[in-house]
């Protein structure tokens, strides 16, 4: 038989990779070349992703545009509310199909994705659903002195076309937590997922349609930062704000690629986050808490710990409790319901938090627990694995305790005073989040007060009520999202002066 004469399956056979697309106008459409998408947990391919070129994203902002100028753009706030409870109602219902889509992105633990990540989407929805619902403005009567009288009002309108760039620790939380917000403020959005987490992003866009939300008002884009899909986006005319959460990095050159059209930013952005333990703390509760904030998502959550200072008093007490809930830890396959901790998200990933435990042992650090990459077996070798790993002996001066590393790592260190435990939280050029350990809760208020930070937690962490404000100072961000706070982000108002 001649090559010409066989025929060509119409469909992809059951081995063919799954194929990631891009959401433009309400499609699903191809990118300008294909690249692969890894599980972290052994290696293997999860699908191949549709890379956007210049002329995808062209096109996703014009369909963004249009839909703005459409119907969506008239839509009265009681019906986009309706839509955004449709829309966590089928969250709901996909759940699970949500959950594999992120635990095969991201290889965590199946019941983190459902009860931390898909659990938020929905909720994300709902609550801003409410917020936009029992949102105001101000409004004045005006008195002048020459006796003359005026009513000044408020309306709200959209931000327009907004950029939503996201990462790959939270995906579908994070992605949520400003699409939903963005939509109800009546915004139409060009998303942009991380290059290492397509796939939620891309069943969101189908949950969308199926909810009823009309084509172009959410699209999303495929592809990576510098050169690729993210930059085209950012450097877009047709946009009218970005709301990015990443790297401090990529958020300055988000920041330059914005600048010559002066739009607004909002960033959430990367920290360096300590935990002060005084030795008056519940220091069961505060150890549990400890292990939690250092080992969540495989430390891959931008509030996570990586600086614990401990009162002097109880450090040794502290180490040795931390130390052995490190050694508790499960690392294994996200199926498996004793699973506590999954792989890093790529061998990529993995290498820059490895060259970060060998510059700790060159920096002095005694190894409390971890240190190294675990041979795991059972098929697991193939993926981004890495020990859960605590150090002492380091300072405020060394690298492994001012940079960012992203993983499930942190350095122990000693302190005295109340004073002292403030001026070493804050000696940092971040300035995310903090957690104060403390029964004494004059205390815990004036320590967490004086946090330089955008979230102060006592005797707790990552407890969110999403009307809050949520964001960071420093190389951690700027401006607040969460409630009423992102309502001013994704609005512009504008103020009607009516004489009397
Ligand atoms: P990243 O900055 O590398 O990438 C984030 C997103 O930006 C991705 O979609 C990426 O493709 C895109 N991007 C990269 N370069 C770009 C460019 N030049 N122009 C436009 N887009 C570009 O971050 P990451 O590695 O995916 O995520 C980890 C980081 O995110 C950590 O620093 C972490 O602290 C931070 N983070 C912050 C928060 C927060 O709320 N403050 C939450 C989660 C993660």
């Amino acid at each position: 038989t001649s090559p010409a004469t066989i025929a060509l399956p119409t469909k992809p056979t059951p081995r063919a990779p799954r194929q990631i697309r891009n959401f433009i106008d309400g499609e699903f459409v191809d990118g300008i070349r294909g690249f692969d998408k890894l599980d972290p947990v052994d290696g293997s391919l999860v699908g191949q992703v549709h890379e956007a070129g210049r002329v995808e994203v062209d096109r996703a902002v014009a369909a963004a545009r249009a839909a703005l100028d459409g119907p969506w753009g008239r839509m009265s706030v009681i019906e986009r509310t309706r839509l955004l409870r449709r829309i966590a109602d089928v969250i709901d219902r996909r759940a699970e199909e949500l959950v594999a889509a992120e635990v095969g992105d991201t290889g965590k633990p199946e019941t983190l994705a459902r009860d931390l990540d898909v659990a938020r989407a929905a909720m994300n929805f709902r609550s801003f659903a409410d917020t936009v619902a029992a949102a105001g403005l101000d409004s004045f009567l005006t008195e002048l002195p020459d006796g003359r009288r005026a009513l000044n009002y408020a309306v709200r309108k959209p931000l327009g076309v907004v950029a939503v760039i996201v990462p790959w620790n939270l995906p579908l939380l994070l992605l949520t937590w400003k699409l939903a917000p963005a939509l109800a403020a009546g915004n139409t959005v060009v998303v942009k997922p991380s290059e290492e987490t397509p796939s939620s992003a891309t069943m969101l866009a189908e949950i969308l349609a199926e909810a009823g939300l009309p084509a172009g008002v959410v699209n999303v884009v495929h592809g990576f930062g510098a050169g690729s899909a993210g930059a085209f986006l950012t450097e877009h005319p047709g946009i009218d704000g970005v709301t990015f959460t990443g790297e401090s990095s990529t958020g300055s050159a988000i920041m330059r690629a914005v600048a010559p059209r002066v739009r607004p930013v909002s960033f959430e952005l990367g920290g360096k986050n300590a935990a002060v333990v005084f030795a008056d703390a519940d220091l069961d509760a505060a150890v549990a808490g400890l292990a939690r904030s250092t080992y969540l998502n495989t430390g891959q959550v931008c509030l996570c710990t990586e600086r614990i200072y401990i009162e002097r008093a109880v450090f040794d007490d502290v180490a040795a409790g931390l130390a052995e809930q490190a050694r508790r830890l499960r690392l294994g396959r996200p199926e498996n319901p004793a699973t506590t901790t999954g792989p890093l998200i790529s061998h990529a990933h993995r290498e820059k938090v490895r060259s970060y435990l060998d510059l700790a042992v060159a920096e002095g650090a005694t190894v409390l627990a971890g240190g190294g990459i675990p041979t795991l077996g059972d098929g697991l070798d193939g993926g981004s694995w890495i020990e859960p790993t605590l150090w002492t002996g380091l300072d405020n001066s060394h690298r492994t305790v001012r940079e960012e590393i992203f993983g499930p790592v942190a350095a122990l260190i000693p302190f005295d005073t109340e004073e002292e435990a403030i001026a070493l939280a804050n000696d940092t050029d971040y300035g995310l989040a903090a957690v104060t350990w403390t029964s004494d809760l004059t205390r815990g208020h004036r320590v967490a007060q004086r946090m330089r930070v955008g979230m102060s937690w006592v005797n707790t962490w990552y407890l969110r009520d999403l009307r809050s404000p949520f964001g960071g100072v420093g190389l951690s961000g700027i401006g607040r999202e969460g409630g009423h706070h992102s309502l001013e982000f994704y609005t512009e108002p504008t103020n009607v002066c009516v004489q009397l």
